[in-house]
């Protein structure tokens, strides 16, 4: 089997492809066009293998995605490029709506012309995964969880345009019978996640000794899925899941922000103990997200029951290998740090970009 995955440099996705690759004897095709948020050293593990292939190139760049379809024939796609920070989309929304709508167009259309070409039990096996957010939902009041039928209220930019790629995705299969499978997942965190998103943010600046930004009171909710988890559901998904169904994927390890960032710094304090005081000494309550969605709950049941899939670590096991992982991989995340311009405060409303 031959998957072509989009987005394999960032963080997810080079999860992914290190697992389809390492695990599952799959071979991939890489397609990236490396933004800011892509590190090839996220798969140095398997660069190196007969079954790995990089082609960098822009989802949003069609004649070169109907190359790539035509050079690999592949026997599915995965689909996770995408501009993927909250804030980055406050400060400048364009790139969100080039890459995830009109990206997600002109690769369907790559696929859908490629698909026309298969015949047999190789069109038969085809299909086309697209990977969104649960944040197209909006946001839960303090009870209730979303479910595969919950209506979309997307309230960023970035979870509008994953919302507005979704129902492209839906609508390429019903129209043109293309075979699409589309899952939804919770907030991801875990090894190799870029320094501008939560988790990763706490541990550097914990060690640090910078303050930890929590956004307001901290009492927003989120769910917390380790990221070799959701690589796994996807590898399930795609092998298993039903065409034309949504599947939601969840950690089942609903948390405020404010907890979650206490457990980092107990984990923190038990792995790298500060040389005076605590790490939770460092928390800082900072202005919030205009518009934070306050709580986000995954209804994970569908994927449990109709293809036995779980998340195999609790939020706390998690994050203890992510802690640890940040700990002994620090070469990796200097280096980011040495290009600059990574942990400053974005999406705050006040950077009007012109576009
Ligand atoms: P990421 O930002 O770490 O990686 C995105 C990758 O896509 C990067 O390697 C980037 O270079 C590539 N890319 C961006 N624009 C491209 C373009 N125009 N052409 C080709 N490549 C391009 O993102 P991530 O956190 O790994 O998320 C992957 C996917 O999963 C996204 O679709 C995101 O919406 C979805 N998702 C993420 C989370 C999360 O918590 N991170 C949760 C739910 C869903």
């Amino acid at each position: 089997m031959k998957i072509l995955v989009t987005g394999g440099a960032g963080f997810i996705g080079s999860a992914v492809v290190r697992r389809a690759v390492e695990s599952h004897g799959i071979s991939v095709v890489n397609v990236d066009c490396l933004t800011y948020a892509a590190n090839l050293a996220n798969l140095d593990d398997v660069s190196g293998s007969d079954l790995y292939a990089f082609e960098r190139a822009d989802i949003r760049d069609a004649a070169e995605m109907a190359r790539i379809f035509l050079v690999h024939q592949p026997d599915a796609v995965m689909h996770l490029a995408a501009e993927s920070h909250v804030d980055r989309s406050i400060d400048g929304p364009g790139e969100f709506i080039s890459t995830n709508i009109e990206g997600t167009y002109v690769l369907l259309q790559a696929a859908r012309a490629y698909f026309e070409t298969l015949s047999g039990a190789r069109r038969e096996g085809f299909r086309f995964h697209h990977v969104s957010t649960d944040e197209v939902y909006g946001s839960l009041g303090a009870v209730g969880k979303f479910t595969e039928e919950t209506s979309y209220k997307p309230n960023s930019p970035y979870s509008a345009s994953k919302a507005a790629s979704d129902m492209l995705v839906r609508a390429w299969g019903e129209t043109y019978r293309l075979p699409i499978v589309v899952s939804n997942c919770s907030n991801n965190y875990g090894p190799f996640q870029f320094p501008e998103k939560l988790i990763p943010v706490v541990i550097l600046n914990a060690l640090a000794e910078r303050p930890i930004p929590i956004y307001g009171a901290g009492t927003n909710v989120r769910d917390w899925l380790f990221v070799d988890d959701h690589a796994d559901a996807l590898l399930t998904i795609l092998t298993a899941g039903k065409l034309g169904e949504t599947y939601n994927v969840g950690g089942n390890n609903e948390v405020s922000n404010i907890d979650l960032v206490r457990t980092l710094c107990v984990i923190l304090d038990e792995q790298r103990p500060r040389s005076d005081g605590k790490y939770a000494d460092l928390i800082t309550h900072v202005t919030d997200r205009p518009g934070h969605d306050f709580r986000y709950a995954i209804d994970a049941s569908k994927i449990e029951r109709e293809l036995n899939w779980a998340p195999s670590v609790t939020v706390e096991e998690g994050l203890a290998q992510t802690v640890r992982w940040y700990l002994d991989n620090e070469a990796w995340w200097r280096a980011i740090q040495s290009r600059g311009q990574v942990g400053e405060r974005l999406g705050l409303r006040d950077k009007m970009i012109a576009e």
